[in-house]
C-alpha cells in the first residue's frame, strides 16, 4: 500500500517516487547525491499564494535566495513571478531566466558600489535600501549616471517573528532595515533628493514564520507609515511585505497562504497600493528532496545506531546551522520495525547531523534515503567544505526528468585555484 510522504515524494511499490519518476532511476544515471525537484510542487506553491492574494493587487516576487537554480527561476518566470534578487549574482540569474529589470527588487544588507551601479544602470523595479546612507550613494551614483533610481527603504517594526533567532529580521537588535521611528524622517529629508524616486515601502521581519500574528503586525506597521508618507506627499506605487511564510517541515498544519492572504490584505487595503510579496521558502520548499547513500552504519555498546551518509552539511546545512527538522524516508524501506536511528554526514564536524534518535526501519550500507522538504535553502547553501562536490540536481516534470545542474567535478573546484 503507498504510504504517504508528502504529495510529490510518495512511496509505491518502486519505491519513493517523484511524482511518478522512480527516484533509484534517477540515482542509476546520476548518483548520490542529487536534489530531485517536482516542477508540479513549484508551480502549486507559487499559484497558491497568487490565488490566496487574487483579491487584491499584487505582484509575486520569488525571493531568489530560497533557491536559485537557473531552471527552477525560468520555470517560475514561465508561470510569471517576478524576482527578489539578494546580490548582483541573483540579478544576473533573473536576467539570465529571463526577466525583465523592472521585474526585480533588489534586496540586501550590504550591497556594494558595484552592484549598485549596475542594478541602477539597468533600471531595476526598485532598490530596497537598508539605511539612509545607502540611500544617499544611490541618490550619488544614479545623479552621475543621469539616472533616477527607484528606491523602497526596508523598514524595522520591532516584531518578533518567533521563528528560529538566526532567521528572525525584524527586531531592533537585528542589522536589517531602519527602525520605524527613523524611517519617516529618512523618506521627508530625501524627498525630491535628484537620482531618488520613492517607490514603496519595505519589510521583511524573518523566515520559516508559523503564526500569522507576526506578518499581520508587520504589515499594519508598514501600511500605517505608507499613509504618513501620502500625508507628507511622498506618493508610492506598493507596500512590499517581504515574504516569511512558513512550511510545516513535520507534517503539523501552520499557516496557510489563505491566512496569510487574510491577515495582510485588510492591512494594506487601506493604503490602496499594490502588494509585492516576496515569498521564497512557501514556494520551493516542499517541492526538493536531497537523495544520498548510506555509507557506513554502526551502533555503540549503549545501542545508539549511525547511519553515515554520502551527504552531509555541505549539501544541507540548515539542520546544522539552526537546529532545522527534515522527514527522512528511506527510497525503499524494509519491512521490519522502526528503531532510532541518528543520521548523520561524512564531514569532520559533530554538527554535522540530519537527525538524531528518529524512527526508522533498518538501514543498511547502500541503501538510498531522501531527506525531504529541502527544495528551499538546501542547494543554494551548499559549500565544498571538506573538497565535497557540489551535488547534481535534477527536475521531474510530467512523468519526465532532466538533470538541470551537473554534479560539480574536482577539475571545477581546481580550476579556480592558482
Ligand atoms: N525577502 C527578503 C528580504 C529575505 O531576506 C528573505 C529571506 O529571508 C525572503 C524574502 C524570503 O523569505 P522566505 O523564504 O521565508 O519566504
Amino acid at each position: 500500500m503507498p504510504t504517504f510522504v508528502y504529495q510529490s515524494f510518495t512511496h509505491t511499490d518502486t519505491g519513493l517516487v517523484c511524482d511518478g519518476v522512480s527516484l533509484e532511476s534517477i540515482v542509476e544515471r546520476v548518483d548520490t547525491p542529487v536534489y530531485v525537484y517536482s516542477a508540479r510542487a513549484i508551480r502549486d506553491g507559487y499559484r497558491a499564494i497568487d490565488d490566496a492574494f487574487a483579491a487584491h493587487p499584487h505582484r509575486i516576487h520569488y525571493a531568489l535566495k530560497a533557491n536559485s537554480t537557473l531552471a527552477i527561476v525560468r520555470l517560475l518566470r514561465s508561470i510569471g513571478s517576478a524576482f527578489d534578487a539578494n546580490s548582483g549574482g541573483e540579478i544576473a540569474v533573473a536576467l539570465c531566466a529571463g526577466c525583465t529589470p523592472a521585474d526585480i527588487v533588489f534586496t540586501g544588507v550590504g550591497k556594494t558600489r558595484a552592484e549598485l551601479e549596475r542594478a541602477i544602470a539597468i533600471g531595476v523595479g526598485a532598490i530596497n535600501a537598508e539605511s539612509g546612507g545607502e540611500l544617499d550613494r544611490i541618490a550619488a551614483l544614479a545623479a552621475s549616471q543621469g539616472r533616477e533610481a527607484r528606491v523602497a527603504l526596508r523598514d524595522n517594526p520591532d516584531i518578533d517573528a518567533g521563528s528560529h533567532p538566526n532567521i528572525s529580521t525584524g527586531l531592533k537588535i537585528n542589522k536589517f532595515g531602519v527602525s520605524l521611528e527613523d524611517a519617516r524622517t529618512i523618506y521627508r529629508e530625501r524627498r525630491g533628493r535628484p537620482g531618488l524616486r520613492f517607490v514603496g515601502v519595505h519589510v521583511h521581519i524573518g523566515s520559516q514564520i508559523t503564526t500569522v500574528g507576526p506578518l499581520q503586525r508587520a504589515a499594519r506597521a508598514l501600511a500605517t507609515l505608507a499613509l504618513e508618507l501620502r500625508d507628507d506627499g511622498i506618493t508610492l506605487e506598493h507596500v512590499d511585505v517581504g515574504g516569511g511564510l512558513g512550511i510545516a517541515y513535520e507534517g503539523r498544519p501552520i499557516v496557510s497562504a489563505a491566512d496569510y492572504a487574510g491577515a495582510v490584505i485588510p492591512e494594506v487595503r487601506r493604503t490602496g497600493l499594490p502588494l509585492v510579496l516576496e515569498p521564497g521558502r512557501a514556494v520551493v520548499g516542499h517541492a526538493g528532496a536531497l537523495v544520498a547513500r548510506v555509507v557506513d552504519t554502526k551502533r555503540y555498546p549503549d545501542g545508539r545506531r549511525f547511519a553515515v551518509l554520502d551527504a552531509g552539511m555541505g549539501e544541507l546545512i540548515r539542520p546544522a546551522l539552526y537546529g532545522s527538522y527534515h522527514q527522512i524516508a528511506p527510497v525503499r524501506p524494509r519491512p521490519s520495525p522502526p528503531a532510532p536511528w541518528d543520521i548523520v554526514g561524512p564531514i569532520c564536524e559533530s554538527s554535522d547531523v540530519f537527525a538524531r534518535d528518529r524512527a526508522l526501519p533498518p538501514l543498511e550500507v547502500d541503501d538510498l534515503v531522501a531527506i525531504l522538504d529541502t527544495g528551499a535553502y538546501g542547494s543554494v547553501m551548499a559549500s565544498n567544505y571538506n573538497r565535497h562536490l557540489l551535488p547534481a540536481e535534477v527536475l521531474v516534470d510530467d512523468g519526465q526528468w532532466t538533470l538541470i545542474r551537473r554534479r560539480q567535478t574536482i577539475d571545477d573546484v581546481l580550476a579556480l585555484e592558482l
